[in-house]
């Protein structure tokens, strides 16, 4: 059979408010059982999703790049936009961090988490945490998230918020 250049039909994945694009993606691909190179492209981006993924964002996403990848998947560019600092914010790749009690409310990792900026949630007054607090792994990027748990001593996200205070 041609391939008659029909959509491929995937499941659609809602962003949630504050999510980053790391998770985001990781999300997608997750939910349709794509590779980063595969999401890619679908979309017609090429090698671009796995860097982002990782927070490697030079060069830049150009808007073509996100509304290439929002046709495919249902979204807006701007949305997409909300998914990166805005103009002016300086943002740090690594280490990732994470407010427990935010994860426990709503399942994914914010943005403004890795705003250089930014060392503490304001909502709970915690500070972020740059590594699990039982056992101090760091924490993988975004994408890889699965179930909110910590990767080597399996502790969640939402326990941790409970060892930690400012
Ligand atoms: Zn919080
Ligand atoms: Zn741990």
């Amino acid at each position: 059979m041609v391939d008659s250049g029909i959509q491929p039909w995937l499941f659609n994945v809602e962003p949630y408010e504050g999510e980053s694009l790391s998770h985001f993606l990781g999300r997608v691909r997750s939910r349709n059982h794509l590779t980063a190179s595969g999401l890619g492209q679908l979309a017609g981006i090429g090698a671009v999703v796995a860097r982002w993924e990782r927070f490697h964002l030079n060069p830049y996403p150009t808007q073509a790049q996100f509304e290439a990848l929002g046709k495919l998947l249902g979204i807006s560019s701007e949305r997409f936009w909300t998914m990166l600092p805005p103009q002016g914010e300086g943002m740090k790749c690594e280490p990732i961090r994470l407010c427990g009690a935010c994860y426990k409310e709503s399942p994914c990792h914010r943005i403004e988490w890795q705003f250089k900026s930014r060392w503490k949630c304001d909502l709970h007054n915690l500070k972020l945490l740059a590594k699990c607090s039982n056992c101090e792994a760091r924490f993988k990027i975004p994408a890889l998230w699965e179930d909110g748990r910590c990767n080597r001593c399996r502790m969640s996200f939402g326990e941790m918020a409970t060892l930690e205070r400012l």
